[in-house]
């Protein structure tokens, strides 16, 4: 397979943050012990593949005890050469950032906008909460000001992703300079109070395509999903990120490494309380879309059916809740791209892309039909051997596993 996974190092440390959305499992105590040599050896076990990114992950990172967290920063930074990490910052010291600069390390921060927008983060008292916000804000200027470069993860809610707040969201992260990556809420089933806060799949099909609008009127930001899904739509080999990766619930395209050096499946599905993955990698969830509820999308080669933890009424074996806002940005994307190239080749328009292309590690020659230089010529109609080029030329650079989650 060619699609490229995440493997996540769980410590399962207390988390001090404390988010109203916090999908960590209740049913495990915190401040379980973590076998920290077992999940090294683990982590040596699968690491095979230098693509596949490995990030420190939580709970929350930077609460781990300094010791630990710099032995689990060496043996990433032996393996990899870089380090990568995901935190809300909280608890960051100056050892931190010395640490960071010493392993190369990459950081996700996880901040849903400036403090006004950021309010389902953070302790839920109202007075620790105003604390959190002013220390993240600080924080992130303190990583700038140590030319410290992070990237982050925000989640879409109304919170912040509707109305004028979408703008104010727009805003924030354009002027920042905030690179990263707009998630949309993931609510565990045990967690009904939430609901009143998830967006609807128009809402997040409207704030997709709005970010979209404005990363694509500025190089320098790095907005996803749109520049993964415009990746995709232009046939880059493997497909970016494991929502369009074809991700099954068995498995999952993320590895999570758990405390006692096992192996799990995403922590998306720890709500479920099943945790243990198989090595044995599956499609079965997307083989069945592609024949019942995605059988009709044009989509269907670089979506799967999105992201097996989003299933409708919470059930993996579904296509993805938010279906409309998937299929919504790769129409707004595939305008956008045909608008400006005419006679461009996409993926969509290769028979069988996934399996001819991603599967073969195959990229698609985009301009093949631009250098016959007709304005107005028909799409294919036989045979796919004209769309793309020899794997052995041309290797995709998207970067695969570079993603978040
Ligand atoms: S856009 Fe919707 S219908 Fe199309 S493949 Fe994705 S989930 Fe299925
Ligand atoms: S369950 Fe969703 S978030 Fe987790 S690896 Fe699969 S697609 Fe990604």
């Amino acid at each position: 397979m060619n699609n490229m996974a995440t493997i996540l190092l769980y410590p399962k440390v207390d988390c001090p943050v404390g988010c109203a959305y916090c999908f960590a499992d209740p049913g495990v105590p915190t401040g379980a012990k973590y076998d920290k040599r077992a999940m090294i050896e683990k982590l040596g076990e699968i690491s095979g593949d230098p693509h596949e990114s490995v990030i420190l992950h939580g709970g929350e990172v930077l609460s781990l005890p300094v010791r630990d967290f710099e032995f689990f920063l060496k043996a990433v930074y032996k393996l990899r050469g870089t380090t990568h990490i995901q935190t809300s910052l909280v608890g960051l010291t100056a050892e931190h950032i010395r640490l960071f600069k010493k392993y190369k390390t990459n950081i996700g921060v996880s901040v849903d906008g400036p403090p006004e927008l950021n309010i389902l983060r953070g302790p839920r008292d109202s007075d620790q909460n105003q604390t959190y916000q002013k220390k993240l804000v600080k924080n992130m200027a303190w990583l700038r000001e140590k030319n410290i470069g992070f990237g982050t993860i925000s989640v879409l809610t109304k919170a912040n992703a509707v109305g004028d707040k979408l703008e104010t969201l727009i805003e924030w992260a354009s002027t920042n300079g905030i690179n990263g990556r707009f998630n949309p809420m993931f609510l565990p089933f045990w967690s009904d109070s939430l609901s009143q806060y998830q967006l609807t799949p128009q809402e997040l099909k409207t704030a997709w395509i709005r970010l979209a609008e404005v990363a694509l009127e500025n190089p320098k930001l790095e907005w996803l999903p749109a520049r993964e899904f415009i990746d995709n739509l232009l046939g880059c080999s493997s497909l970016a990120c494991c929502i369009v990766a074809r991700c099954d619930y068995l498995t999952t395209m993320c590895k999570t490494i758990m405390p006692d050096g096992n192996l799990a499946r995403c922590d998306r599905c720890f709500q479920d309380g099943y945790y243990y993955r198989s090595n044995l990698p599956t499609t079965a969830r997307a083989d069945m879309l592609g024949q019942t509820e995605c059988s009709d999308c044009k989509y269907f080669s670089i979506c799967g059916g999105g992201c097996a933890g989003e299933g409708e009424g919470g059930d993996p074996r579904h296509k993805t809740m938010y279906c409309e806002a998937y299929y919504g940005l790769y129409e707004f994307l595939e305008k956008r791209i045909r608008g400006m190239m005419p006679n461009v080749t996409l993926s969509v328009d290769v028979p069988d892309y996934y399996n001819e292309c991603c599967m073969k590690g195959k990229r698609i020659n985009f301009t093949e039909r631009m250098k016959e230089g007709t304005w107005m010529s028909s799409p294919p109609d036989s045979g796919h051997e004209d769309y793309y080029m020899d794997p052995e030329q041309n290797r995709c650079n998207c970067g695969g596993g570079e993603h978040g989650r």
